[in-house]
């Protein structure tokens, strides 16, 4: 006999998955993703899971954003734990550089996180064969196989899960967990044919199907492909040479697509890429040396960290020029957070402006979700109530930046599958039993979906 549960599957982020089968009378059990509830969201309090009374066999990530990974640190020590390769060392540079903040207590923390990913007898990585990631068969009771996704992480998983189970044709009950993922984006080509020779491979059918469903809230939402953002931005940079970027350092594509986009802008030469600090430097860098292997559209050349008054110097220059000079001589792309110490890389841009020295306003690309910077959310009869998901100080600054007359332009692409895109995986996957929803705030809206005749499995969720 084989089991589904999934906790606090109705909302956005934090969900877990358990899957169980038996074993001449003992229950093994996987877990999918072990993360925190996004802040702002209904759930308080994160549900604690009963490692001493339903033991875990071993926990598999599927990509490394915090609602997902974030309480790996919970997970007992004798659990072994399965990652992508890349997404271990996103996850080391993350934690590498929160060790090095000053606050005694949360720098233990981050140290220890680290040392659970430095130990390479308990994190297992997916090791690609040159067709695809090895299958995993030394849990007993299930066959694991890892298919690389399309997502705003980069190194994102589904897993095809082969569970022991009687009732089921062969013995075995098959089941597809998509984790977060989407069809728009740079690889988002590949999920249907993936599904096609590998999912169903030999006529394999799966039986159920555990699937998100982010955008079933989100159907406002405009969902452009990553090439049609990278135009867009290509077109805009073109129109301003001095830009400033607000987009998170784990969000590949996105990066990707501005980062070729201010390359377009700027023929022949291109543009120099600016971030804010190190620890962005070395994601970029991380990126390129894995991502940028499998396609150029990753390879990051020119970046620099930011520091206006540093002196530069070339053979070809008659005299010395400040990072600033040299900023506003070639036009930039410079990566910023939406806070009040990134004031000093806006304000002297503005002021030379004033002053004439440069003929062009600064501006500021916003590429992350709008839910953080709207003060209000409008509910489903029309009425306004406070965003609770919303960050102040970002407002705040993203206001301050208006009022100076620093446009502020909107550039952003979901990391999620839209409405269309789920019912097309749906359909491609044809689960013979089930659809589980899950990390959704609205999984009966599933069967408003146009996919037919496919049972959706609406359960009380573990927490609920
Ligand atoms: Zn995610």
């Amino acid at each position: 006999m084989s089991e589904i549960k999934i906790y606090q599957g109705n909302q956005i982020g934090g969900c877990v998955t358990l899957i169980s089968t038996e074993v001449a009378g003992i229950t093994h059990r996987i877990m999918i993703d072990y993360g925190s509830s996004l802040p702002g969201s209904d759930t308080a309090e994160d549900f604690e899971y009963p490692w001493e009374d339903e033991p875990v066999d071993a926990v598999f990530f599927t990509h490394y954003h915090g609602d997902h990974v974030g309480r790996l640190m919970e997970i007992p020590a004798n659990v072994p734990i399965y990652m992508g390769n890349t997404a271990r060392k996103v996850m080391i540079n993350i934690q590498t550089a929160l060790s090095k903040i000053n606050k005694e207590e949360e720098t233990a923390n981050h140290k220890e996180a680290l040392e659970i990913l430095n130990n390479h007898a308990r994190i297992h990585t997916f090791k690609w064969n040159g067709h695809y990631y090895n299958h995993i068969k030394e849990i007993p009771g299930f066959k694991i196989e890892p298919y690389s996704v399309d997502h705003s992480a980069y190194d994102a998983y589904m897993f095809l899960i082969e569970a022991d189970d009687t009732k089921y044709p062969n013995g075995k009950r098959v089941i597809l967990h998509t984790g977060d993922f989407r069809g728009h984006g740079w690889r988002g080509k590949a999920m249907l044919p993936v599904i096609q020779s590998y999912v169903h491979k030999k006529g394999r059918k799966v039986n159920s199907l555990i699937i998100e469903g982010t955008m079933m809230s989100r159907m406002d939402e405009e969902v452009k492909t990553e090439t049609e953002m990278m135009y867009e931005a290509a077109k805009y940079l073109k129109e301003h040479k001095y830009a400033f970027l607000i987009c998170s350092s784990t969000n590949l594509d996105s990066l990707a697509s501005f980062y070729q986009a201010a390359q377009m802008a700027s023929v022949p030469f291109g543009r120099y890429l600016y971030i804010y600090n190190s620890y962005y430097k070395e994601q970029l860098k991380t990126f390129s040396a894995t991502a940028g292997g499998f396609s150029e559209v990753y390879q990051f050349k020119n970046v620099h960290e930011l520091d206006l008054t540093r002196d530069l110097k070339a053979n070809k220059w008659k005299k010395s020029l400040t990072q600033k000079e040299l900023m506003e001589k070639t036009g930039f792309l410079a990566i910023i957070k939406p806070e009040e110490w990134c004031e000093k890389y806006i304000e002297p841009f503005v002021q030379d402006y004033k002053d004439g020295k440069i003929d062009q306003m600064p501006v500021i690309i916003y590429s992350m979700w709008d839910g953080y910077i709207k003060e209000y959310r409008e509910e489903a009869n029309g009425s306004l109530v406070e965003n609770k998901t919303k960050n102040q100080a970002w407002i705040d600054f993203l206001k301050k930046q208006e009022e100076k007359r620093v446009e502020i332009k909107h550039l952003h692409t979901s990391g999620h599958a839209s409405p269309q895109m789920l019912a097309e995986v749906i359909k491609a996957v044809a689960p013979t039993d089930e659809i589980y929803p899950m990390h959704t705030e609205h999984p009966e809206m599933f069967k408003e979906l146009d996919i037919g005749e496919f049972a959706i499995k609406l359960w009380r969720y573990e927490n609920e």
